[in-house]
């Protein structure tokens, strides 16, 4: 009897197996952290989604493998934030949908941040689910809840940044140029030290300038990111004596801060107790 029970278990397991393979197929796939989260709260566990850039790693300069082609390719959605940062998604010729999250965004020329302005964030969340209703009709419904639930948040956190636009000290210097949506969007003004691209250095002229725009301002904080890139906003703060306050471009989330439960939302709100300790 034993022995018939395991044959008949055997085509069962072959059945499972095949069922539990095709099951982990991404439908979905995402390019980087804010798109996967952004995503994920749309969709929940609706559709399989998988995210390529490991959020520990830089975005800017990210390439994707082989396999990662491959699972962009064959997924039924594709979803990246804009053509100036994730080109490599660009290039992808995928079987399913493409969708650009920042397509609706009124843009600044050249600039990929969109998504460190809750304002844009929330046009973001917006497009991904419509589009994504359109992929997935039976779950549009669900979707559109979902996606409604997310917005909610994201409201309250912008309504949180517009204070912001009372600050007497508007001006703020980052470590890389990627916070100019967020400056427009709350009336802010950034200096950047690094370009939209931070692994291109500032030249030594630069840095002088800023020194002298900084004392003229009398701008005391210098925000840096904690990264590989950090060290030229470390410089310029010593030559200064700046303080330096963390602030994060959410276009990764560390091990330690992921062990945390750190998400875009978490870390916006820590964003926004940074920037008021300069303002205030
Ligand atoms: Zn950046």
């Amino acid at each position: 009897m034993k022995k018939l029970l395991l044959l008949l278990a055997i085509p069962a397991l072959l059945i499972l197996g095949g069922c539990t393979k095709l099951a982990s197929k991404p439908e979905v796939v995402t390019t980087f952290e804010p798109m996967y989260e952004f995503t994920k709260a749309i969709v929940g566990d609706k559709v399989k989604v998988e995210n390529i850039v490991p959020a520990s790693q830089e975005v800017h300069e990210f390439e994707p493998s082989a396999k990662q082609v491959a699972t962009m390719t064959n997924a039924q959605a594709l979803i990246y934030n804009s053509a100036d940062l994730e080109k490599w998604a660009l290039k992808v010729k995928n079987d399913g949908v493409k969708i650009e999250a920042s397509k609706d965004v009124d843009k600044i020329q050249g600039d990929p941040h969109t998504w460190i302005s809750p304002k844009q964030a929330i046009v973001e969340v917006n497009t991904i689910a419509e589009a994504l209703g359109k992929a997935f009709p039976d779950d549009k419904a669900t979707f559109e809840k979902n996606a409604a639930n997310y917005v909610a948040k994201l409201k309250k956190l912008d309504a949180e940044f517009d204070t912001l636009k009372d600050a007497k000290q508007k001006t703020f210097i980052t470590q890389h140029e990627a916070f100019a949506y967020l400056a427009r969007d709350y009336g802010m003004n950034e200096i950047a030290i690094a370009g939209l691209d931070p692994e291109v250095e500032p030249t030594a002229a630069t840095l002088a300038k800023l020194k002298g725009e900084m004392e003229k301002a009398g701008l005391k904080n210098v925000y840096f990111e904690g990264n590989a890139n950090s060290k030229i906003a470390e410089t310029l703060a010593k030559s200064v004596g700046a303080n330096l306050i963390g602030i994060n471009t959410v276009e990764g989330i560390s091990d330690a801060q992921k062990k945390e439960g750190a998400t875009y939302l978490t870390l916006m709100e820590e964003n926004l107790k940074a920037l008021q300790q300069t303002i205030k």
